[in-house]
């Protein structure tokens, strides 16, 4: 299995007979291009939220199975025949390929648990703990109340999948203290074996991947 980073919540997953794209925004490196044009295999679209930043009408036109939360598919007026599942929160959609859960985010829409090749993924979306000291305005959510979404959906995974392989999980420099709050929290709950950041927004990260890998036993994939 092999993991590109494309931008910004966007990662390849190339698996034996499959080419995941998870949450496809902006190719700036044409890399993903490249690798759709390049490779035979059965190429998956998931998307996770209709929000600007994890969506690219493009993906309606390339060849594909594109697997979308329910609010994405309303919001970006997806037709119904280029929607091979529409997810909502516990939901699963299987094909002789992949195995895909629908988790609930803490913000828009779903966060995805997928099984391929034998091995566990998670993409989280626009899932993580949203710890803003004052609230999170565009939630309408205190912190607390944002915590304790964000442990239930925790749980679930947990009782779902019990580890993770690969996790793509926002590392987001907005949080400023709290950073590493909703990752922290998960890697002591779940075992998690190789983490992908994303929605990093451009900004240096080095420092909290240095001290996230002081403190965890987990591989971090990461270029600068
Ligand atoms: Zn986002």
């Amino acid at each position: 299995m092999r993991i590109t980073y494309i931008h910004h919540s966007c990662y390849a997953v190339e698996c034996e007979e499959a080419l995941l794209v998870f949450d496809y925004w902006q190719d700036p490196n044409n890399l993903l291009h490249n690798m759709i044009s390049e490779c035979q295999k059965q190429v998956y679209f998931l998307v996770s939220h209709f929000h600007d930043d994890h969506y690219n009408p493009e993906i309606l036109e390339l060849d594909a199975r594109r697997i979308v939360s329910y609010d994405a598919k309303k919001r970006r007026r997806i037709p119904d025949e280029k929607a091979t599942a529409v997810m909502r929160m516990d939901e699963v959609y299987e094909d002789e390929l992949i195995r895909v859960t629908a988790l609930k985010s803490t913000d828009v829409g779903v966060c995805y648990l997928v099984e391929a090749d034998g091995e566990r993924l998670f993409h989280a979306g626009d899932y993580n703990n949203w710890y803003f000291e004052r609230g999170d305005e565009h939630l309408k959510v205190s912190a607390r109340e944002m915590e304790g979404l964000f442990m239930a959906t925790l749980r679930k995974a947990k009782s779902a999948a019990g580890e993770i392989d690969h996790l793509m999980f926002p590392i987001d420099p907005r949080l400023e203290e709290h950073t590493l709050r909703g990752i922290r929290q998960w890697l002591k709950a779940i075992p998690s074996h190789h983490l992908y950041p994303m929605h990093t927004w451009q900004q240096d990260i080095t420092p909290y991947l240095d001290e996230l890998q002081q403190e965890y036993n987990i591989k971090i994939h990461w270029q600068k």
